[in-house]
């Protein structure tokens, strides 16, 4: 099974949690033990596992992140977002998690996020489940 999760990102650089949208498509799938796999297809966005219990650890990594890439260091590429590029090709493009008894099988601080490094827009996740 196959679904397409759509995201409003607001911030230029942000982090947001969507366990509990591909949690929904897991469940709806019916699929009990499995593998579930999920991808965005946009050059500037990334998918990443982490802690979802302290929001500080997002504010450190996305901190840590603009320093180590920063937004303007005599790019090449005309359409200027090349810090954006080079964060998504760092952070990957997706996520397998495995499904055990119809859920995610997640540890107890993991969320799944989707990363903007290029926002605000209107983004899609591919969600599979097999
Ligand atoms: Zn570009």
């Amino acid at each position: 099974m196959t679904k397409r999760i759509p995201v409003a990102t607001k911030r230029q650089v942000e982090m947001i949690d969507i366990t509990s949208e591909v949690q929904a498509v897991v469940q709806e799938s019916g699929i009990n033990e499995g593998y579930c796999l999920v991808y965005v297809p946009h050059t500037t966005c990334g998918i990443t596992i982490n802690e979802n219990a302290d929001p500080d650890v997002q504010r450190d990594i996305v901190k840590e992140l603009n320093k180590i890439i920063p937004f303007e260091d005599n790019y090449t590429h005309m359409e200027g977002n090349s810090a954006a590029h080079i964060k998504s090709s760092l952070m990957g493009f997706s996520a397998m998690v495995p499904v055990l008894s119809g859920r995610l099988s997640l540890g107890t601080w993991q969320g799944i996020y989707l990363f903007e490094f290029d926002g605000g827009r209107s983004r899609s996740v591919t969600v599979q489940v097999k």
